[in-house]
């Protein structure tokens, strides 16, 4: 029988392509990240059977649980997407190419006095809170400027674009509120044009807004639960599905 994540993943595909259809955009311009916490390995495993070549992790401590998996399958990529604590650095640069939560100058700092020892450089997306939501991480898109700014000054360090986490159970209207202010956000940054800022990335959309953030240019979305099923459930519940679960 079809695996379920094999099914959602086709499912998630097509749904990409058809929000770049309607926005006129190509769809090898928006990438696909899966948000891997708390999903086994098993089905992480059927994932990149599938194609899947990104992951996302949150917590310093699962990313490295999954280091097995890294090690047997070198042509995935890991990205950090979740809270990142200044001494839980140490533990995530080895394993990820990019760090997309980056939202404090303190952050900033420590990993550049890590990645200064360790003679090594990284990329980061500096994550704003569109939603002004107090339960969120990242800066108030007011303050980015002058965070992207202060963070330009470490030369560890290469500003690849910007993160948001729509404002959630919101209707379209709202959420596509917070990625047109991340887009703003962007261009106000552009034209600053400071020294390792790139701004070419922004990492927008997750399961239940994905395509308005495709419509609204993310170049970059990160879904879990719609690939992998709810995270509160446990995956026997799966077991005899065979369509999508959403
Ligand atoms: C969990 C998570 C996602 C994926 O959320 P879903 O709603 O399960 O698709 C995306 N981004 C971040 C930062 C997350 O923590």
């Amino acid at each position: 029988m079809t695996h379920i994540v094999k099914t959602n993943l086709e499912a998630i595909r097509q749904e990409m392509l058809l929000a770049c259809q309607i926005s006129g955009r190509n769809i090898d311009d928006v990438t696909l990240l899966l948000a891997t916490k708390t999903v086994p390995l098993e089905k992480l495993q059927v994932a990149i059977q599938e194609g899947a070549t990104l992951f996302g992790e949150n917590k310093a401590q699962e990313l490295c649980g999954k280091l097995p998996l890294m090690e047997q399958y070198k042509q995935v990529e890991w990205h950090f997407i979740g809270h990142l604590q200044t001494n839980k650095v140490k533990d995530v640069i080895h394993h990820v190419t990019l760090i997309h939560s980056v939202d404090r100058l303190k952050l900033g700092q420590a990993l550049h006095n890590q990645l200064l020892k360790e003679n090594k450089t990284m990329d980061i997306l500096v994550q704003v809170n569109t939603s002004y939501e107090e339960s969120k991480f990242g800066v108030p898109p007011e303050e980015a400027l002058e965070l992207v700014r202060q963070l330009s000054q470490f030369e560890t360090l290469t500003i690849k674009g910007l993160m948001t986490i729509g404002k959630l159970h919101a209707t379209n209207d709202e959420t596509r509120g917070c990625f047109r202010l991340l887009r703003q956000v962007q261009a106000q940054i552009i034209e600053m044009k400071l020294p390792r800022v790139e701004m070419g990335i922004l990492s927008m959309g997750m399961s239940g807004d994905f395509k308005v953030a495709i419509e609204e240019g993310a170049t970059l979305i990160r879904v879990g639960t719609n690939v992998f099923g709810p995270r509160y459930l446990p995956d026997e519940y799966y077991w005899n599905e065979n369509k999508p679960i959403y």
